[in-house]
């Protein structure tokens, strides 16, 4: 017999190893031999009040021999010799793409403009020590997209849009912690990411799937509303006869490319603003009620805030606890930034984005002459602002929290974990009205909810902009683009997803449409 019941249980009971066989025979009201086996389905942490409570929803196996934690099986095929789909991009939505023709019988033929994990490491260590970027291989391109060197929090809302379960079963058969199977708040982290980006990319090549790397799409040969063929950055050609677009929403090339061609785009929604970096010790004794360190059974806290200013939302955004501030910069005369912490999560630094909605179609009054790509323009500007006002390199404009909100240069910062270094600048002035204002009076309430948060003691950074696509691409109910019949707009950059989980979720589908009449 099997039994599904919740149970909440002390930080001082969940020292016991055995705790939940001995919670759910008291619940259950039953002897302990009885149990053969609990399995975890849900965990989540209660620490809205002073006595801390771990929330688990179980499976009690009851006499009941405990099955593998798995519910899908992936019956990969030799696709060596199929037909062919183009996958242009590595990222989530591509990965899942690849993964799931190789499932459907069809061969998965990759083009990426970055480097593989390994060789991306070097152009990470080069944007941080260096200040230069490699517009190819940086922490948005390269092996495994902007989801490899991310934060791996995986966490989404769509869970409409498919099947979550699914996608985090494939990243537990590619190495990933089945832990992610059952919390609240799953987590890979950005030391753990690498490797499991790489076992997927060692399934596509073993069951036949190509995978270019180094290799970037300039154009499109088009007929009969039909691509004909991809164009390579290294002169080379490829007949294609269905595409999966899946490059992102950092890849403004392809949105220039594609609105010169005159295929149709779209001006989307989006939110910017900056990250905000406390010292972890004070987001965990806000949230954990405690004066000290927080206890070692608990993971470093969190948080999530939202708050309306003049008819905008102002939101944190990417929450990355014991993490860091990374340069996520994709051209050298831009710094933008953004969050990823590792498994452990043991940093000294809680750091998040605070960002302000932008609406395309009323606040961008100044960029209309840029049409469908006024989003990418602004977005584009602020990063520019940042360059300059960092002292034109890697090195971030900052403020200290307080001088921000008060109008204030700060004659000092306080320690980050942004390693190119921060310099003090007035971003209460430099930030365009409409964000900066926003930010100010949204840190404000922040801080009246989280008793805290609002001090001297945390920075804020500049420029947090690629939050989600300023642009979205078309695509009817067969996913296909309304122009071009054989195009297949993806993840991300297509404006289908806001995450790995969503990304990875489209290129799951865009595999299952585009296999439809091959
Ligand atoms: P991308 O991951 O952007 O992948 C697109 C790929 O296309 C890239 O590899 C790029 O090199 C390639 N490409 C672009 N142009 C071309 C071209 N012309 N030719 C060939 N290849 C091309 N999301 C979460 O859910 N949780 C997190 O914790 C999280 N943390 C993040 C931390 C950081 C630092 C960053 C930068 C992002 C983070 N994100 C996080 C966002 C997440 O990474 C993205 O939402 C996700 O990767 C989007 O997937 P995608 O496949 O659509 O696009």
């Amino acid at each position: 017999m099997i039994k599904e019941i919740q149970l909440r249980v002390t930080l001082k009971e969940e020292e016991r190893s055995d705790i939940l066989v001995l919670k759910s025979a008291i619940a259950l009201d039953i002897d302990k031999e009885d149990i053969t086996g609990v399995k975890v389905l849900r965990k989540s942490i209660d620490a809205r009040k002073p006595k801390i409570i771990l929330n688990y929803k179980v499976a009690v196996y009851i006499r009941e021999v405990l099955p593998k934690n798995s519910e899908y099986q992936f019956d990969y095929k030799d696709v060596s010799k199929a037909k062919p789909i183009h996958i242009i991009g590595f990222g989530p939505a591509g990965m899942y793409a690849a993964l799931r023709c190789i499932e459907l019988g069809f061969k998965p033929i990759v083009l990426e403009r970055g480097k593989n994990v390994q060789d991306r490491r070097r152009d990470l260590k080069a944007i941080n020590q260096d200040h230069f970027v490699n517009e190819d291989s940086n922490y948005c391109f390269g092996e495994g997209g902007a989801g490899t060197y991310s934060d791996g929090k995986l966490y989404t809302r769509s869970l409409k849009r498919g099947d979550v379960r699914r996608i985090f079963e494939n990243l537990v058969f590619h190495g990933a912690t089945d832990q992610i199977l059952v919390d609240a708040h799953p987590h890979i982290g950005t030391n753990k990411l690498p490797k499991v980006v790489q076992n997927i990319r060692e399934t596509i090549l073993n069951y036949g799937g190509e995978i270019h790397f180094e290799t970037r799409v300039t154009d499109f040969s088009i007929k009969d509303n039909k691509i004909q063929a991809i164009q390579l950055q290294n002169g080379n050609e490829m007949i294609a006869e269905k595409v999966i677009l899946a490059t992102g929403h950092s890849a403004r090339d392809l949105f220039y490319l594609l609105h010169k061609k005159n295929i149709a785009l779209e001006a989307k929604s989006f939110a910017m603003g900056v990250r905000v970096e406390h010292p972890q010790y004070i987001i965990d004794s806000i949230q954990y009620h405690c004066s000290g360190e927080r206890h070692e059974l608990l993971p470093a806290a969190s948080y999530g805030l939202v708050q309306q200013v003049k008819e905008r939302g102002v939101y944190s955004f990417c929450m990355c606890p014991g993490g860091f501030i990374v340069p996520a910069a994709t051209a050298n005369d831009e710094v933008v930034v953004n969050g990823m912490s590792p498994s452990k999560r043991n940093n000294l630094f809680a750091n998040s984005g605070i960002v302000v909605e932008i609406n395309v179609d009323t606040d961008l009054h100044k960029y209309e002459k840029f049409g469908v790509l006024k989003g990418l323009e602004y977005q584009k500007s602020l990063e520019r602002l940042a360059f300059t006002a960092g002292g034109r390199s890697q090195v971030a404009p900052a403020q200290r929290l307080t001088d921000f909100v008060e109008g204030k240069l700060s004659a000092d910062l306080n320690p980050s974990s942004y390693q190119p270094g921060l310099k003090s600048a007035p971003l209460h002035s430099l930030l365009p009205k409409f964000i900066g204002g926003r930010l100010r009076k949204g840190f404000e309430a922040f801080g009246k909810k989280m008793n805290g948060y609002y001090t001297e003691e945390a920075n804020i950074v500049g420029v947090e902009s690629r939050t989600s696509s300023p642009v979205s691409i078309p695509r009817n109910e067969q996913l296909e683009h309304p122009q071009i019949s054989n195009l297949y707009p993806c993840g991300e950059g297509g404006g289908y997803a806001g995450g790995i989980i969503s990304a990875a979720m489209d290129g799951e589908r865009c595999a299952e449409a585009a296999i439809v009449g091959l």
